[in-house]
């Protein structure tokens, strides 16, 4: 069964991509009845960013994807931090210096400093010119017993190495001619990324490496260090880039790109799921069908992962929008989602009105979300000013004919059922009989009724309000 694993850095927030490469780990491995491993990838101390880890696995929890083995759940193939393996890496260094396929550097900062910039004012590619491979055990030895700090290498081989990219098909890549030997430990004893994560692949018997692109380019280098080792190297897929609708990249600042952003907006976990999967692929496409909603077992049980597309994933926030509508209609449809529907949306409400007597009787709320569902994609619209008069009575600004609304609140007291249809028939007699054109009795109900130029049909309005409601309201302005 294949193990795969999402292997964050704690320097920040969890982004839309972040999710995005842990989503169809978790679904590559659910569809396969395999694991779902989380690593968390913090050798480079100098980056890190406190509490990065605690937000990154209430995202994770948040967005319904569970880890098999991980920080603070058991496993067999721990720790899952990689600053608690650190002698794990030592012994493994001490295999490729044994065995020729690593070396000491003692080359100074200043002097890599010299070859960058030297390189640079010829435009050659930087890289390490590869000097400390040809020290003499004795040079080395001198320098050791000097205390010189150094880093550990690695020996690159001319060689084009090549995989099969299980999204972008074959690869084929020479790194030695764009790096010099790159390092696979710090003078300060932690690995570098290269290193560490594919002991830790290894060691974690990982069998499929799913990531995003930007880590293609460093693949075959892996498998240079897999080789050196003399490892079976896991099967390896990258995921695209994710760009604006436009095609243009996304830039680090635009804040809707963090998932606790989302979270926060309103957005619900299986909205985010099924829209990232909508921009990503990765199942059966259905032209013509519409947005359905998947839930995570549905999303698990179809995932396909070469249906995963190579080219760049457009983001297009109105199928956020139209997700995160469907969601709210599904939890409309569940006893329990809908109880805390309505007490959210109590909850917004009160928020926004702390001074005013509100209606906000389950009944009410319930049929307003009802209503709602297909004009908003977010609950918190709901306290836009724009359906204020769902919640409080509102300012009449208009003319009233004083008179005829005293008639009108005596006939439709009368009525005994009070919705949209039967209102709209004696609406329309009312102003047949008394005389008054229809639309001039609309507009003036309407902002009787809404304090409000122009929103919903009156009746729907009315329907929406109740009958004690609306007539409360008509008679307010009655004297
Ligand atoms: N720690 C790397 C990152 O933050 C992981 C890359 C990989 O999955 O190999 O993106």
């Amino acid at each position: 069964n294949p193990r795969v694993r999402f292997a964050p850095s704690p320097t920040g927030y969890l982004h839309l991509g972040g999710l995005r490469t842990a989503l169809y780990n978790y679904l590559f491995a659910k569809s396969r009845g395999g694991s779902f491993i989380l690593r968390i990838e913090d050798t480079d101390q100098t980056r890190q960013v406190e509490g990065s880890v605690e937000a990154l696995l209430s995202d994770l929890e948040w967005a319904g994807i569970k880890c098999n083995e991980g920080p603070g759940i058991k496993g067999e193939y721990g720790p899952y931090v990689q600053s608690e393996r650190l002698n794990i890496y030592q012994e493994h260094i001490a295999k490729l210096l044994e065995n020729g396929s690593a070396y000491k550097c003692f080359c100074t900062e200043r002097r890599l400093n010299i070859l960058r910039r030297d390189a640079v004012k010829s435009q050659r590619v930087p890289k390490y010119d590869n000097r400390c491979r040809s020290l003499t055990p004795e040079e080395i030895k001198e320098k050791m017993d000097a205390g010189v700090p150094h880093c550990i290498r690695f020996k690159l081989t001319s060689d084009c190495q090549f995989f099969e990219d299980l999204i972008f098909g074959g690869i084929a890549y020479d790194v030695s001619l764009n790096e010099g030997d790159p390092v696979l430990m710090k003078s300060d004893g932690f690995p570098t990324y290269h290193f560490a994560n594919v002991v830790d692949d290894h060691l974690m018997k990982i069998s499929h490496v799913l990531r995003g692109v930007e880590w293609q380019i460093s693949t075959t280098k892996h498998l240079l260090i897999y080789r050196a080792f003399g490892w079976t190297p896991p099967q390896f897929g990258h995921m695209p880039l994710i760009v604006n609708a436009d095609g243009t990249k996304l830039s680090k600042r635009q804040s809707d790109i963090k998932v606790e952003d989302y979270r926060r907006n309103g957005v619900y976990p299986l909205a985010l799921v099924n829209y990232i999967t909508l921009s990503g692929g990765g199942f059966d496409h259905v032209p013509g069908a519409g947005v359905r909603l998947k839930t995570m077992e549905d999303l698990a049980e179809e995932f396909q992962i070469d249906k995963i597309s190579s080219h760049p994933s457009r983001l297009n926030p109105d199928l956020l929008e139209e997700c995160n509508r469907l969601e709210i209609k599904r939890k409309l449809n569940d006893k329990d989602q809908s109880k805390t529907l309505i007490t959210t949306l109590q909850d917004v409400i009160t928020k926004t009105y702390p001074d005013h007597k509100l209606n906000l009787t389950d009944d009410h709320v319930k049929s307003v979300l009802n209503w709602s569902v297909s004009r908003i994609s977010r609950i918190e619209e709901l306290s836009s000013k724009k359906y204020g008069f769902l919640w409080i009575l509102p300012k009449n600004t208009s003319k009233v004919d004083q008179e005829l609304l005293k008639k009108l609140v005596e006939n439709l007291e009368g009525l005994e059922t009070f919705d949209q249809g039967s209102l709209k028939e004696n609406l329309r007699s009312f102003s047949a009989n008394n005389n008054v054109k229809f639309p001039a009795l609309m507009k003036m109900l309407r902002s009787v009724i809404s304090g409000l130029d122009e929103g919903p049909g009156v009746a729907e309005m009315m329907d929406l309000l109740g009958k004690r409601q609306s007539l409360e309201r008509i008679k307010a302005v009655v004297r």
